[in-house]
C-alpha cells in the first residue's frame, strides 16, 4: 500500500473535519526541498479526493516571520531590515509588493504548474485581519504555563522575561528587539520597549506576533487543522511539535492534528537544501527540465521517512526512466498514479531518447520529429513532443555532463583516420547491409553479426560508428542512434571513412 493511501485511510477512520495544511517561509527562494512538504500534503489530498471526501487544503506563508539575517543572496542594504516582518520589507528587486512576495511569487506559480490546489494563507493577513487575536489573548494570560510546557519539553529553563508574543516596534518595524511590558484585553494591545528606544502599544491585530512555538498550534486551532506534513527539525524531541501539541491541547483546548514527519532533500554533494546555505535547486529551474509529472514522481516514490538525494545531472535520466515505465510497474504504480498532472496525453517517447535526439536534430522541430519517425516512434502527438524535447535541450544545456553530450559532424571527421583496417572494413559492411526502416534491434544485431566475421571485438566497431559520426569514440546506444539517422546520410559517411 502506499503511504499516501495509509494516510488517507487514518484520516477518514479519525472521523474528524479535514483539513489539511502545509507551512513555508518565504525567507528566500522556495526550492525543491520544501516541495517535499507540499507534495507530502498533496498526496493526502488527492487520495481523499478519490475517496469522496473534499478537505480544505491550505499552504500557510509565514509571512510575519521576522528576517533573521542578511543572507548571502541579499545586499549588505538589507541589515536594516534584519527582525521586521517578511511582509514589511521591500522586494529585493523592486517588481514585488514585499520582499515575502518576491519569492512567494515564483513558488506559486510552479504550484499551479504541479497542480497543486492548495489556497494560499497568508500569515501577516490573519494577524491584521484579528483572527490571532484571542489566541493572543489566552497565550498572554497562559504565559507561565505555556513557559512551563516549553521548559518540560526542552528540558531547559525559559528567560523570565520571556514572553509568547513579539510585539512590533512602531518606530523602528522590527519584532525581535522589543520586550513586552504589559497588555490590555479590552484593547486588544500590547505594551512594548524596543531596544530602538521607543516605548509604546502595539495591536495584537497586525502589531507583532506570537512566537513560532506558539504561532504554529494557535494557527491548528484558527484553522482547524487535522493534517499537516512537517520536516524532521520540528519532530525531534523537545522540537516545536512536541511543545506544540501540548500548548494546543492545554491552553488552546484543541486536539493536535495528525501528522507525517518527512526527511530532507540534499543536493548531490552538496548536503540538504538549505536557501540560508545557498546550496538549492529551487522549483522553478528544476520544472525548467522535466515536466511536472515527474518532479512529482521524484518525491512521490519515495516513502516520507526517507530522506532522498537529488543529482539532477546523469542520475536524474534513471529516474525519468523508472517513471516512464513506472505506469506498467506493480511497485510503481500508484506514485505513477498520484503524480499526474491533469490530463497530460502520454508521450510515448522515453526522455534518454530526446536527449540524443535534438543533439543529433541540432534542435530543429522537423529534425526532431523525422529522426523520432525513423526509429519507429508515433509523431501523431507533436506538440507534445516538441514540449518534451524542450525540456531535454534544456536538461542538456543545465546538468547534462560531458559525456553524454555530442555533436553530429557535417563532414568525416578528422579522428577517422586513425581507424584501424579491420574497423574501415566493418564501417564499409555497415555501409552495404543497412537499409531505411531497419529497426534499432536489427541494426544492433547487424553490428554485432559484423563483428564476428571480422572477428573484431564489439567495442571496435561502435567506437568505429561513433567516430565517423560524431568525431569521438562513445556516443548514445548505437542500433537505436543508427536507425533515427537518415541511411543514405550514414552509408556516404561510412564509405568516406573508408577510402
Ligand atoms: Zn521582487
Ligand atoms: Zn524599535
Amino acid at each position: 500500500m502506499h503511504w499516501a493511501d495509509e494516510v488517507a485511510e487514518r484520516l477518514i477512520a479519525s472521523g474528524r473535519e479535514l483539513v489539511v495544511c502545509t507551512g513555508i517561509t518565504p525567507s528566500g527562494e522556495i526550492h525543491v526541498g520544501n516541495l517535499r512538504e507540499m507534495v507530502t500534503a498533496d498526496a493526502a489530498y488527492r487520495v481523499l479526493r478519490e475517496r469522496g471526501v473534499t478537505p480544505k487544503f491550505y499552504y500557510v506563508a509565514d509571512t510575519a516571520d521576522p528576517l533573521r539575517r542578511v543572507y548571502p543572496f541579499l545586499d549588505e542594504s538589507y541589515a536594516q531590515h534584519v527582525g521586521k516582518p517578511l511582509s514589511e520589507i521591500p522586494c529585493p528587486c523592486g517588481d514585488h509588493p514585499s520582499y515575502a512576495e518576491h519569492f512567494l511569487a515564483p513558488f506559486l506559480e510552479s504550484l499551479g504548474e504541479l497542480d497543486i490546489a492548495a489556497e494560499t494563507v497568508r500569515v501577516d493577513e490573519l494577524y491584521r485581519g484579528g483572527q490571532y487575536t484571542d489566541a493572543i489573548i489566552a497565550s498572554l494570560e497562559n504565559r507561565d504555563r505555556i513557559a512551563r510546557i516549553i521548559d518540560e519539553e526542552t528540558g531547559k529553563k525559559t528567560a523570565a522575561k520571556w514572553s509568547p508574543f513579539a510585539p512590533r516596534c512602531n518606530r523602528c518595524g522590527r519584532i525581535s528587539a522589543t520586550v513586552m511590558k504589559g497588555f490590555d484585553k479590552e484593547a486588544a494591545q500590547v505594551e512594548y520597549e524596543c531596544e530602538c528606544g521607543d516605548r509604546g502599544w502595539a495591536s495584537m491585530a497586525g502589531g507583532g506576533k506570537l512566537v513560532w512555538r506558539v504561532d504554529w498550534p494557535a494557527r491548528w486551532n484558527i484553522l482547524k487543522v487535522t493534517y499537516e506534513p512537517f520536516g524532521k527539525d520540528h519532530a525531534s524531541r523537545g522540537g516545536s511539535f512536541a511543545t506544540g501539541k501540548r500548548i494546543s491541547e492545554e491552553v488552546f483546548g484543541y486536539p493536535s492534528p495528525d501528522h507525517v514527519i518527512y526527511e530532507w532533500i540534499s543536493l548531490k554533494g552538496m548536503g540538504d537544501m538549505s536557501s540560508s546555505k545557498g546550496n538549492v535547486l529551487t522549483i522553478k529551474q528544476m520544472l525548467e527540465v522535466v515536466p511536472p509529472d515527474i518532479l512529482r514522481y521524484f518525491i512521490l516514490r519515495t516513502p516520507a521517512r526517507k530522506s532522498i538525494v537529488l543529482d539532477p545531472g546523469q542520475p536524474f535520466l534513471r529516474v525519468i526512466d523508472e517513471y516512464d515505465r513506472a505506469a506498467a510497474s506493480e511497485e510503481s504504480k500508484r506514485s505513477f498514479e498520484l503524480s499526474s498532472v491533469r490530463q497530460a496525453p502520454a508521450v510515448e517517447v522515453p526522455y534518454r531518447h530526446l536527449v540524443s535526439v535534438v543533439q543529433m536534430a541540432a534542435n530543429d522541430p522537423d529534425e526532431i520529429l523525422n529522426a523520432l519517425k525513423r526509429s519507429g516512434y508515433d509523431t501523431s502527438h507533436r506538440e507534445e513532443i516538441l514540449a518534451r524535447a524542450t525540456y531535454a535541450r534544456r536538461w542538456l544545456e543545465t546538468f547534462a555532463p560531458d559525456e553524454v553530450k555530442f555533436e553530429l559532424q557535417d563532414t568525416l571527421p578528422a579522428a577517422a583516420s586513425q581507424l584501424s583496417e579491420g574497423q574501415k572494413k566493418a564501417l564499409l559492411m555497415l555501409a552495404e547491409r543497412l537499409t531505411a526502416g531497419m529497426s534499432a534491434d536489427d541494426i544492433h544485431q547487424l553490428i554485432y553479426a559484423i563483428k564476428d566475421e571480422l572477428h573484431l571485438q564489439p567495442k571496435d566497431v561502435f567506437e568505429a560508428v561513433y567516430i565517423a559520426l560524431l568525431g569521438k569514440p562513445r556516443g548514445p546506444r548505437a542500433g537505436w542512434f543508427l536507425s533515427a539517422l537518415d541511411t543514405d546520410f550514414i552509408r556516404k559517411r561510412f564509405r568516406e571513412a573508408v577510402a
